[in-house]
This record gives structure tokens, C-alpha cells and sequence, in this order.
């Protein structure tokens, strides 16, 4: 019953949609709109535990890797190519964990993981535990176009990427002292990875192209001293990147296990493209009970934003429920740019069409201040 009544609210919602297009067509020509988000982990990342030196130097990489997005979406380039070119500089810069400045294993190696998402058709590549390719972001992707599967591991993977014609990067380039002390402090102190690291470095992008397409990608070296071969949320469509024309684009930083367990990725994007709740339509902005009076509400703009928000929100709590901790990117088809931690900080950006350009460390930084639940 209560299936149906919503079967019919959304189809009613549907067809109002594009009757607003059709009149907005009219009235003006809207110029084609692109977003872009990026990460570059989240955690206890406080003023006191940066100094201003990493401040600015943090800075500066996330504002390279959105310049880098950007201009491929300025230039009329897809979401896909627009999240390979805004991970590319963070995989290469040490401060983030994904490429260059991986986390080590408990065995003293850098493994890293990378996937992607395109939008329009679903396609996805993935691969895990490549320790010779210098951007895995570009492997990831190679799966997705050249090869009939989705999720490579390890040897395997690498050999694909030789036949592919990607170079083989030698350990040297990975590996940093930073990390390798983190790995011997975490051993010497039998600290989890949380105590030593404070925060995840994981980076990600999510993105709308002029064409409408969305895409979201993210690339890690996973969590400090991980053994038996553990794989975490990054590479695994569905936990840390998901993405569908039809709902948003996600990427994600965290506690990997956690949001294995919840599917954060989908899990947002289900949620958004199923709909509101029963709940949420009864919900009346005065806090009265009963039908929503003005059902084409729910297609304006701040309402499709604030509806992202709260369900990327809802996800996020769920998460914490379980005792993880972390945060997301997203991106709507109609290009609301949204973040969302219950961590302290994460490092984030994001830029658009309309010349919205913003790179944020701490918790309630940032233009129409993200959510963020800090519980440290
Ligand atoms: N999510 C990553 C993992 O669990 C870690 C991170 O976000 O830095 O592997």
C-alpha cells in the first residue's frame, strides 16, 4: 500500500520535472553546467594538529587538483576525464595516501587501490593491491574500457597494466619517510592505524560535465600496517565510489571496513534516487503533519540539495552508529556540490559553472558550510 501510494507521488514528481525544464527553455537559455568535488581524506585534522606551513602547503595541492578538474570541465570535457585529472595530482603529491605517499603495509609495501565510475551507463573498473603503477586511477579506469571485467587484483592487475602499456614504477617512487616512521610507530607502540595516521589521506573526485554525466573516482593506499592482503573501501564500487546519472556521484575517505559494511556509495545514491521517504513527504516544513501542500517543492533546487545533504547525512550517521568514522563527496545531475564527515575535518573542494571555487581543511569551513558532526 504504502508502496504504491509512493509509486504514485513519484510518478507525479516525474512528470512535473521536466514540465519545469520545458518552461525554464523557454524563458532564458540556461548555459550548460558543470561541478566538481574533491577530497583528500578526512579525520582529526584540527588547527592544532597542522601547522601553517602544512596548512598552506594542503592548500595548494587540493587547489591544484581542482584547477585540474576544472579546466577539463571549463573546456567542455567529460566528468570522466575531469576525475582522472583532478586525482592524477594528488596521487603524485605525498601528502595525500594514494599513489606517491602511500600508507605501508604491515610487511614494509605500499599496495594501492583505485576505481572509478561512470555515470551514464554504470560502467566501473576497480583494481587492489598494485604496488608498480604510478597513477591507479588511469589502471582503474582501463579496466573499465579494455577489459570485460570490473575488479582486478594484484600480479594480475599489473600484468593487465603492462599489456595496457603503463610503465612499470618502481617502489622508490611510493614510498615516503613519513609514512614508513607512521608504520614503525604503529608497530612500535602497538598503536591502531587510526592513533598513528589521525587522519585518512584517501583522495577522490566526483564530477558533472556540461553534457549532464556525472562520474566519481577515488585512489588510496589503504589504511597503515593492513595485513592479509586487506582490501578497503576504495576500490570496491559500491562502498567508496559510486556513480549514476540518474541519482549523484560519490566518493569516500575512512574507515574502510565501515563503509564496506553500509555500501556507502550506493547506499547514498539508492536513497536519493528512490526518493524521499513516506516519512520525509509527510514531514511539513512548519513541522505540521500531513500531505506536503506543494508537492513541485520537492523538485526546487535548495530542496533537491538539502535532500542530498540530509540523505548523505543519514548515511554518514549510520556509519557512526557501527563505530566508523569518515566522510563523502557528492555531486547531483543538477550540480549541488555537497560534503559530509563526523570527523573534525577532511580535506575538500569544489568549483563550478556559476565560479564557485573553494579548497577547506576544518570542520564548518567553506561557503554554505558543509555538514559536519564532529564528535572528537
Ligand atoms: N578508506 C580507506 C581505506 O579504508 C582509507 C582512507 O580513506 O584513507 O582503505
Amino acid at each position: 500500500m504504502k508502496n504504491a501510494f509512493l509509486t504514485i507521488v513519484a510518478a507525479s514528481l516525474a512528470m512535473l520535472a521536466p514540465a519545469t525544464a520545458f518552461a525554464d527553455d523557454h524563458t532564458e537559455v540556461e548555459k550548460p553546467k558543470w561541478s566538481l568535488a574533491i577530497h583528500g581524506g578526512a579525520g582529526t585534522i584540527l588547527p592544532e594538529n597542522i601547522t601553517p606551513e602544512q596548512r598552506v602547503a594542503y592548500e595548494a595541492a587540493l587547489q591544484k587538483a581542482l584547477d585540474a578538474g576544472s579546466e577539463v570541465l571549463k573546456n567542455g570535457g567529460s566528468a570522466m576525464e575531469a576525475v582522472q585529472a583532478a586525482i592524477i595530482p594528488m596521487e603524485d603529491n605525498p601528502l595525500f595516501n594514494a599513489g606517491r605517499g602511500a600508507v605501508f603495509t604491515w610487511e614494509g609495501e605500499n599496495e594501492l587501490d583505485a576505481s572509478i565510475m561512470d555515470g551514464r551507463d554504470r560502467s566501473a573498473g576497480a583494481v587492489t593491491g598494485v604496488k608498480t603503477v604510478k597513477n591507479p586511477i588511469l589502471l582503474a579506469d582501463k579496466v573499465r574500457t579494455e577489459s570485460p571485467h570490473v575488479f582486478l587484483m594484484g600480479e594480475g592487475a599489473e600484468q593487465f597494466a603492462g599489456e595496457q602499456g603503463f610503465e612499470v614504477t618502481p617502489p622508490e617512487w611510493f614510498a615516503t619517510k613519513r609514512r614508513r616512521e607512521s608504520l614503525e610507530r604503529m608497530k612500535a607502540r602497538a598503536l591502531s592505524a587510526l592513533d598513528v595516521d589521525l587522519k585518512f589521506g584517501t583522495v577522490g573526485a566526483v564530477a558533472l560535465d556540461q553534457e549532464g554525466n556525472l562520474a566519481a573516482g577515488t585512489s588510496t593506499g589503504g589504511m597503515t600496517g593492513k595485513r592479509w592482503g586487506r582490501i578497503g573501501d576504495a576500490p570496491v564500487i559500491g562502498a567508496g565510489t559510486y556513480a549514476d546519472n540518474r541519482s549523484c556521484a560519490v566518493s569516500a575517505t575512512g574507515w574502510g571496513e565501515f563503509f564496506i559494511r553500509v555500501g556507502v556509495a550506493q547506499e547514498i545514491c539508492t536513497r536519493l534516487r528512490l526518493g524521499p521517504t513516506l516519512s520525509e513527504l509527510f514531514e511539513r516544513p512548519e513541522g505540521e503533519r500531513g500531505f506536503i501542500s506543494n508537492p513541485t517543492s520537492l523538485v526546487d533546487p535548495q530542496v533537491v540539495a538539502s535532500t542530498a545533504q540530509s540523505t548523505a547525512d543519514a548515511v554518514m550517521a549510520e556509519v557512526k552508529e557501527l563505530g566508523g568514522d569518515g566522510g563523502i563527496i557528492l555531486v547531483t545531475p543538477e550540480g549541488h556540490t555537497i560534503y559530509s564527515f563526523n570527523t573534525a575535518g577532511m580535506y575538500r573542494g569544489r568549483a563550478n559553472s556559476d565560479g564557485l571555487n573553494e579548497v577547506a581543511i576544518f570542520g564548518g569551513e567553506g561557503e554554505a558550510a558543509a555538514s559536519n558532526t564532529p564528535d572528537h
